[in-house]
Parts: structure tokens; sequence; C-alpha cells
């Protein structure tokens, strides 16, 4: 019998205030209260939200399926209008995260948290970490944890809760350094990014710690890991892997997997999580792929209504084998984006992309995915139309490179090639469309 996910305890807890029956009727009902909480508040506080919301009352939410009265937030509107979104006063703020991401604007993303804000996402990784994490370990995080408030500095506090011992290196600058702390030190758990995870399971002391077997567990958070990259964790290592979903704009945390390993628990009390699709924003049921969108709960700096996170995945219809009543976002499948950016700091954007490929006879559509491999990115199009041969892809190679985009992939060191476009579709959908595909593995948004 598989553990339970301690989430669902603490999650109940905090909704009914004791240990009493449980189900999703009573979670929906939390939710549903909340959502219209979150929508007089925000248009009480924010200009924002005053402005945009201007059509709807919170007494004209009267299911849940009535968020979608709502329009959605984007990347871009928090870059552009963010500052519009803070309801409270600066003297409330007590973290502001700065976020250099691509986009079309220039404008970092910003994003605020009061304390009490901060202290919601210390409680989640407390709980989330009980997971795995027992009284007594030792845990090792390879995250920026210099900074109060950073998802290091977060994730210590939340661990002394439960006595155990945290060593916060930051992201890993010196593998040799590190190597020597999992071989001298007794580490029983250790949280990182999945690439650099990766490269110290395949250092040469990976099998000393396998023996010594101290080791117990790693979490990798992340948005998108490979089943390869996780496999190589476990076996070199000896452990458990488990991942964490999450991004600043969710406060960080978002959900954790269980021992059921199917996906990640959310964090429903603060939360709410749908899925669209990406193409023509309609809602999509459980089970079905799409874009993830979330609105916080619980959020009192900058509650975020509907916030769009490119990310690609679905909510399970199967229930966890862990027996839990909460939902399961299913692993992240890829990033959609509307831009990019390049190894050189560079964008591309879509419209790039579609001012070279649309200047060649015949073609109609394409695709394009961007991706890592061992000598650097790469970015495959796939290119849709009637005569796609040979010398379809010669004129696309000559376009690409006579155009303006040409010296900045050249410093991007991008490697671009075509093929005959695959069905551009998950599940029967055509989602990819105008968005470029990130497969790129990365440091993820958690918490930089
Ligand atoms: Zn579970």
């Amino acid at each position: 019998m598989i553990e339970k996910t301690p989430l669902e305890n603490w999650i109940r807890e905090k909704i009914t205030g004791e240990p009493t029956v449980f189900n999703r009727q009573i979670l929906e009902r939390y939710q549903l209260n909340r959502i219209r909480y979150t929508v007089a508040y925000a248009k009480r506080n924010s200009r924002y939200y005053q402005q945009k919301l201007s059509h709807i009352e919170p007494e004209d939410i009267k299911t849940l399926d009535d968020i979608r009265l709502m329009p959605w937030t984007t990347e871009e509107d928090l870059r552009s209008e963010g500052h519009r979104m803070i309801c409270v006063t600066q003297d409330d703020i007590s973290r502001i995260v700065t976020l250099q991401t691509s986009g079309t604007t220039g404008q970092p993303k910003r994003i605020c948290f009061t304390q009490d804000d901060q202290e919601l996402t210390t409680d989640f990784f407390h709980i989330g970490m009980s997971t795995f994490t027992n009284p007594g370990d030792q845990v090792l995080v390879l995250l920026p944890g210099a900074s109060p408030g950073s998802i290091g500095d977060l994730l210590k506090k939340a661990l002394s809760r439960m006595n155990a011992e945290t060593l916060v290196y930051g992201v890993v600058d010196d593998t040799a350094q590190v190597e020597n702390l999992l071989v001298n030190r007794r580490i029983n758990v250790i949280v990182g990014i999945p690439q650099q995870l990766l490269a110290l399971a395949k250092g040469e002391h990976a099998a000393f710690i396998r023996q010594k077997g101290t080791l117990h567990s790693a979490l990798l958070s992340t948005d998108y890991v490979s089943s390869g990259v996780k496999r190589t964790i476990e076996e070199n290592w000896g452990c458990r892997v488990f991942q964490h979903y999450g991004m600043t704009e969710m406060g960080l945390g978002g959900g954790v997997e269980c021992h059921g390993f199917q996906g990640y628990h959310l964090r429903e009390a603060d939360l709410f999580v749908e899925i669209i699709d990406p193409l023509t924003g309609v809602s999509l049921g459980d089970g079905e792929w799409g874009e993830v969108v979330f609105t916080t709960l619980t959020r009192r700096g900058m509650p975020l209504i509907r916030y769009r996170t490119g990310d690609l995945s679905r909510l399970l219809t199967t229930p966890c084998t862990c027996g839990t009543i909460l939902k399961t976002l299913d692993k992240i499948q890829c990033r959609l984006r509307s831009s990019v950016k390049l190894s050189n700091g560079s964008k591309l954007t879509m419209s790039d992309l579609e001012e070279v490929i649309f200047g060649i006879d015949h073609v109609t559509d394409f695709d394009a995915r961007i991706h890592t491999t061992d000598e650097g990115e790469r970015l495959v199009i796939g290119v849709g139309g009637k005569t796609a041969g040979a010398d379809m892809y010669q004129q696309l190679y000559r376009a690409f490179d006579e155009s303006h985009l040409a010296p900045s992939l050249e410093s991007a060191n991008l490697a671009i090639s075509f093929e005959r476009q695959k069905p551009a579709e998950l599940d029967g959908k055509a989602i990819y469309k105008r968005r470029i595909i990130d497969l790129r593995r990365q440091p993820m948004r958690s918490g930089f």
C-alpha cells in the first residue's frame, strides 16, 4: 500500500480546520468561495483587475465552471501591467522576484509577495518535502538560497519545521566540491535542477555514493524532465526521484509527486488549476491535453486570476494509487512559447519565423520546436505544404541564411533543420500552432 500524499491532510486541515470528513465536494466548495473572494479582493485593491473585471461581480460566479466568465491573464499582461496588479502597499511587500525571460516587450516580469504569501509557500514546502524526508535527515539544496525569501531560504525554513538539517549550497558551480559533500557527509535528500543532478549522478563518485546508501531521495525542481534523466539519477545513485512542479508566479510551489509517481498532486487550497485549449481558449475536461492555467486562492500581494502558464499537460482522470482525493497534474509535456531566448541572449519570435518561412512558395503551415542536443540548441521546423520536397528545403535553408535573423542565429550557435510537418497535434487536436515548443533542458522558473 502506497503512503497517501501528506498534502491531502494538510489541505483538509487548512480548509475544515479539523480532521473531519473530506471529499472533493468540500474542497470544491471552498475553492469556489475563495475564487469569489479573490475576485472581490483583486477588484477592490488593484487598478488592473478593477478595470479588467469590471463586467464581473463575485456573485456571478455560481459554479467553478463560471470561472470561464473571466478573461485570462497572460505573461505579457504580467510584464506590462504587473505594477497595476499589486493589491498591497509597498510596506507590505516583503519580496519582489524579477524574471528576465523571453518575451516580446523586453520588460522583465516582477512578482511581489507579502510575508504571509511567503509563509504559505514555506508551509507547502514543509508538507511537500515530508513526502520523502524524515525527521533528522540531512538535506542538500542545490538551488539559490543566499537572499531571504529565495527558494533555498524558504526550503531551509520549511525543513527546520520537521527537524531536518539543511545545507543550502546554491546552484552547482563546482562539481567536485558538491561530490565531496555527498561522499563525506551523510546526505539523505538532495534537491536541485535536473541537469545538475544528472551531471553529479554521472560523476566518478556515483558508485561510491550508491554503495554508501545514505542518499534515499532526490527532488527535481522543474517543469520538464525526460524519463531518461529520472532513470539515470535513480539507477546511478540508487535513490528515488520525485518531481516538483512550480513557478514563481505560483508562489514558487505548485505541486509535488507522491510515492505513486503518477504526476503532481496540487496545492489545491492555494491554487485552482484548469486546462484550456491553447489555441481557442476553450476549457477542457479532465484527461484532455492543453495549457495549464491557474488562479491563486490565498495570495495577498499580487493575486493572479486565470494565469496562463504556457505549460502543456492534463489533469488525470484515474485516481492516484495513493488514494488521495486531490487532483493529479500529469508531467508537463512541453512549454508553448510565442518567443524563446537563445543561448546568446537574443530572442527568436514566432513572427520572426513566419516572416522567413512564409516567404517560400507553397509553404502554408509550419511548427517549430527547440531542444537541447549534445552540440547545443537545435531548432526543428516542421513544414507543411503541397510540394514539400528537396527543393523546398533548399529554399528554406537559403531564406534563413539570407534573412536578418542569420547573424543572431549564428552567434547563438543554433542549428536549424527542417522536416516534413508531422500533424501538429496531441490527442487529435492541433494545439502547437503559432507557438514555439520549448523542449530545452534548462533551470526552470521556480524561484530564481
Ligand atoms: Zn498520489
